[in-house]
């Protein structure tokens, strides 16, 4: 057996629902995000999550990750790395392209057909965007393009609020406001619920939150990950085992679980935690030392468990010291996992 993925389905979707409704009941449209490795559950999955919930636009990562989506998902689909001029100019009436470069807004306008286009302002993040002095330059290139609103990619830390409105301002200040509607359009990221309600009440603005972890891993214990026992050995002080024929240190066993370097068991993303209790759970969840012990994500018999060499490829080798008593073939093991960096083999659904 596989490493699993077991979704608690009713409270899982309870939790996605909760936060769509509860962003519609303050005005604000939650844009749900299927990108990367689908936040654990795959894109196809979460695309049609996302059309279960009956929102009216999914978000993508990449271009390429738009085929995996449409299928699923029959609504507008927002891409959200920004549009560059090796990319197709699809004016494609699902797809809602990113703009955040005066040169590129030019070539759609330009190009044929007229593009669904949002217009990405740089903020504090620095990663894409139009500088705000470029934006009356954006007013005259509107009319090449269907104009969406505006895009406005926040810090995940400190309150962006300020940020948020002073950009805005600036950006609805430089386009008219006689187009039906895209004009006075704001797509956010990193905002609460409540923040985001509230921009929208201060710039008159229709308010879009796109938002991935907090709406699909928002609530972890409705998640359980399993790995499976595949081997037990019993090994004696001095004897070698894997790859590395490294002697065991004292009497102990090596377990043999599902779960390797392929799905991502143990790469662990740089890490961005900021306390030294952060940076130990993060080790935990697989941060690998690869000349010395790492603790594992595997749990046995209530404990994390060093690795005993580093993981393969598609499963890991778990040192046990004696005076635990090994598990069985075929048991289960639990494994604490970084759900943006594992695929998982199968997903089960408990409802
Ligand atoms: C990934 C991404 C999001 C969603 O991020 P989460 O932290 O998973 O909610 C939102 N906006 C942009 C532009 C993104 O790239």
């Amino acid at each position: 057996m596989p490493l699993t993925l077991e979704i608690d389905g009713v409270r899982w979707r309870e939790r996605v629902r909760r936060l769509v409704d509860d962003a519609a009941a303050a005005g604000v449209t939650v844009v749900p995000v299927a990108k990367g490795n689908g936040y654990g559950f795959g894109n196809p999955v979460l695309a049609a999550e996302a059309a279960k919930l009956g929102v009216p636009t999914l978000a993508v990562g990449t271009y390429e990750e738009l085929a995996a989506v449409t299928g699923p998902f029959a609504g507008d689909v927002l891409v959200l790395t920004p549009w560059r001029p090796w990319l197709p100019a699809a004016d494609d009436d699902n797809v809602v392209h990113t703009v955040s470069r005066l040169d590129d807004l030019r070539r759609l306008a330009e190009g044929p057909g007229r593009p669904r286009v949002v217009v990405e302002v740089i903020t504090s993040m620095r990663r894409h965007g139009i500088e705000p002095a470029e934006l009356p330059a954006i007013a005259g290139l509107l009319d090449g393009v269907r104009f969406e609103g505006f895009a406005l990619h926040l810090p995940l830390s400190g309150d962006h609020a300020a940020q948020a409105r002073t950009l805005a301002e600036a950006a609805f200040s430089a386009v008219p406001d006689d187009d039906g509607g895209g004009a006075r359009t704001l797509w956010v990221s990193h905002l609460s619920t409540d923040r985001a309600a509230a921009l929208g009440r201060e710039t008159a603005a229709t308010v879009r939150l796109r938002v991935g972890t907090d709406l699909w891993l928002g609530d972890r214990d409705a998640l359980i990950v399993h790995a499976t026992v595949l081997d037990v050995h019993r090994l004696r002080r001095g004897e070698p085992y894997g790859y590395r024929q490294r002697q065991a240190r004292r009497d102990g066993h090596v377990v043999v679980v599902t779960g390797g370097t392929a799905h991502g068991v143990a790469l662990e993303a740089p890490t961005s935690a900021a306390t030294a209790r952060q940076r130990a759970a993060a080790l935990a969840r697989g941060g690998l030392q690869s000349m010395g012990r790492a603790l594992s994500p595997f749990r046995v018999a209530g404990k994390q468990r060093w690795f005993a060499e580093p993981p393969h490829m598609q499963c890991s080798m778990i040192w046990l010291p004696d005076g635990v008593t090994p598990p069985a073939v075929g048991d289960e093991v639990e494994v604490e996992v970084r759900f943006t960096t594992t695929t998982f083999d199968r997903l089960v659904w408990d409802d």
